[in-house]
């Protein structure tokens, strides 16, 4: 894009070359040249302006001592060039109330020039496209004769400049001249002008929309999300009335789900109306934007009694190819909207159907997720009474094995010692997954409940020792830091995970070894406890999931010992809620050490 600074040279050199030309060709010393000279300090004061309104500001003030008029106006023609705007710049014309109007290009004077590239001199009678709504309402006024020239830059047409005089007596070839040179000043300064506010406004839609793509971006609920939507649009871009509709699944209907504006008693949320009615549900059928800047001239538009819309504009908003509802944005005025108006509604329609689209994947997932805890609730249930009732006759084949088992005759026969040994530690192996069965449905129906007291430490690791059954080829050793003794903790719990540290190390050292336990002076509040065997160790990678639930090796040894994966979740479980951590220390081969802190008894 030309600097300012650029755009003002080549105007001073345009000016200068045109000041030549009609310098020789209008007689000297008929007052052309002072006149040449005003305009001369006109333009070079136009090129200090910078917007629109200081540029026609300073042609009201400045143009009258270059022609003596009555009346003056600019027609400017809008981006499609199907109209222009009238500006009104003498009192006359502001007092025919035109200023702001909008006429089609096939209506008024202005619209002539336009369509023909020429001037118009001449009595307001005759005009050749004579509107009562434009020349007629000067002509009410008192202006009797016209000079209407063509304002362009380049071969870009930007729209009409006009004159008129209250007493008869036209305008002269001399006059003609002045407002030709002019409106080619003026015209490129309003183009130069338009160039720098459009650079300027859309720099700034660009942050707007950036700010608010951020902002949907991180909306996950759908409702928040088009509310947010429809109000964050209308209040940044300043738009009369804003609404979201989105098709129904079945691609028949759209719904109002999101409004903000200035309409009052608009339709209410949730409202529904058939795809083939109005400007909404063509675009919905369509997936095509419209842009209509006179609704009433549209066959598309459906009236509704309640507003009084004159111009809309509704993009379609799309999910993967597919229309799923329409941004619309109405307002009373004609002409309302441009194409940069298209361009921002069509970015923010792109960024608002990934919101959506993301908005209803985290629904369906927290849907899925709500019936999974359901199913998993259900099932912890099951179990939980399965194995409850798993317990009584457990307990009573182990009762009467051991009892066996102690008997002469048994002791006697060692196949029969040896069957009923494989019966008693089979039914504790069951015994001992329905307890863990029955701790995981506590826990994770928050019923487990802790019940905290004084704990002798080295007693409670006696006693998961005693509970676990070691074979010859195992030792277990453990040592205690004299300066620890006492823990708050619930008794039974703690033992339950010491047991199943000590259990794993016995059971995944196949080859024997010693198993070391050793409990640390950590600081003045905690304590550790440390489970060490020789065991095949854990591959590193593995390491990351073996506190979850139902979590195991399936490689190399690991996988030929039966386990069902419980013990270390409950145990973390369990530390977790007396306030410590648990951890593993482990390298494949190399034997493997679990450690967990527990708080010391004040
Ligand atoms: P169970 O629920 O009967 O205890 P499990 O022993 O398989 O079954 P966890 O105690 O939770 O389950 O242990 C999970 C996995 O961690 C085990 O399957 C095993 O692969 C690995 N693991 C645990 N302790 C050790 C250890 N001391 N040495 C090697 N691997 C171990
Ligand atoms: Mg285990």
């Amino acid at each position: 894009m030309k600097s300012k600074n650029e755009l003002t040279h080549r105007n001073h050199q345009n000016n200068d070359k045109i000041k030549t030309k009609v310098q020789g060709r209008i007689a000297e010393g008929s007052g052309i040249l002072q006149k040449l000279n005003k305009l001369h300090d006109v333009t070079a004061k136009i090129d200090n302006t910078r917007t629109r309104e200081e540029i026609l500001n300073l042609i009201r003030l400045e143009a009258k001592w270059l022609l003596n008029y009555d009346v003056c106006f600019t027609g400017i023609l809008n981006q499609a060039k199907t109209h222009y705007i009238v500006n009104t710049l003498s009192l006359i014309a502001d007092a025919g109330d035109l200023n702001h109007k909008h006429f089609s290009v096939e209506e008024g004077m202005p619209g002539w020039v336009i369509k023909n590239q020429a001037s118009f001199i001449g009595d307001i009678e005759t005009a050749p496209h004579f509107s009562f709504t434009l020349e007629g309402k000067i002509q009410e006024l008192g202006i009797q004769s016209l000079l209407v020239v063509h304002m362009k830059t380049g071969n870009e047409s930007i729209g009409a400049l006009v004159f008129g005089r209250i007493k008869q007596g036209l305008f002269s070839e001399e006059d003609t001249a002045i407002a030709q040179l002019l409106s080619l000043y003026l015209a490129t300064a309003l183009k130069d002008a338009s160039i720098f506010e459009d650079a300027r406004k859309r720099i700034a839609q660009i942050e707007l929309i950036n700010k608010l793509s951020n902002q949907l971006a991180s909306m996950l609920q759908l409702e928040t999300l088009l509310n947010t939507s429809a109000l964050t649009i209308q209040k940044t871009f300043n738009y009369f009335d804003v609404t979201i509709f989105l098709l129904n699944d079945e691609k028949t209907e759209i719904e109002l789900v999101a409004h903000s504006g200035n309409f009052i008693d608009f339709l209410p949320h949730g409202y529904r109306q058939s795809m083939d009615k109005g400007i909404v549900g063509w675009v919905a059928r369509n997936g095509e934007k419209i842009l209509c800047n006179d609704v009433l001239q549209d066959p598309r538009y459906h009236t509704y009694e309640y507003h009084n819309t004159r111009s809309e504009l509704a993009v379609p908003i799309t999910v993967e190819n597919q229309v799923v509802g329409v941004l619309n944005v109405e307002d009373t005025k004609l002409h309302a909207f441009d194409e940069t108006d298209t361009v921002v509604l069509g970015t923010l329609s792109d960024q608002l159907g990934i919101a959506i689209k993301n908005a209803k994947l985290y629904e369906e997932i927290q849907q899925a997720n709500l019936k999974l805890t359901e199913l998993d609730k259900m099932k912890s249930e099951f179990l939980g009474i399965v194995f409850h009732d798993f317990r009584s006759p457990l307990s009573s084949v182990m009762l009467a094995g051991k009892a066996l088992l102690k008997n002469e005759i048994v002791q006697s026969q060692p196949r029969v010692k040896e069957y009923l040994q494989i019966i008693v530690d089979q039914a504790n192996r069951l015994n001992q997954l329905a307890e863990d069965t029955l701790s995981i449905t506590k826990i994770e129906s928050g019923q487990l409940n802790y019940f905290f007291k004084i704990v002798n430490i080295e007693r409670l690791i006696q006693d998961a020792i005693a509970m676990v059954r070691i074979s010859s080829r195992h030792k277990i050793a453990y040592k205690i830091d004299p300066n620890v003794a006492f823990i708050k903790g619930d008794q039974t719990k703690l033992r339950q995970v010491v047991q199943n540290l000590v259990s794993n190390a016995v059971k995944y050292s196949p080859r024997g070894g010693t198993v070391n336990i050793i409990i640390e002076d950590l600081s003045p509040e905690m304590l550790s406890v440390s489970v060490s065997d020789e065991g095949i160790g854990i591959p590193k990678e593995h390491i990351g999931n073996l506190f979850r639930k139902f979590s195991r090796v399936n490689t190399g040894e690991a996988k030929d010992i039966k386990g069902a994966g419980l013990g270390l979740w409950i145990c973390k479980e369990v530390v977790e809620a007396h306030g410590g951590k648990i951890w593993v220390e482990s390298e494949g081969g190399k034997g493997t050490t679990m450690k967990f802190t527990l708080k010391k008894a004040q």
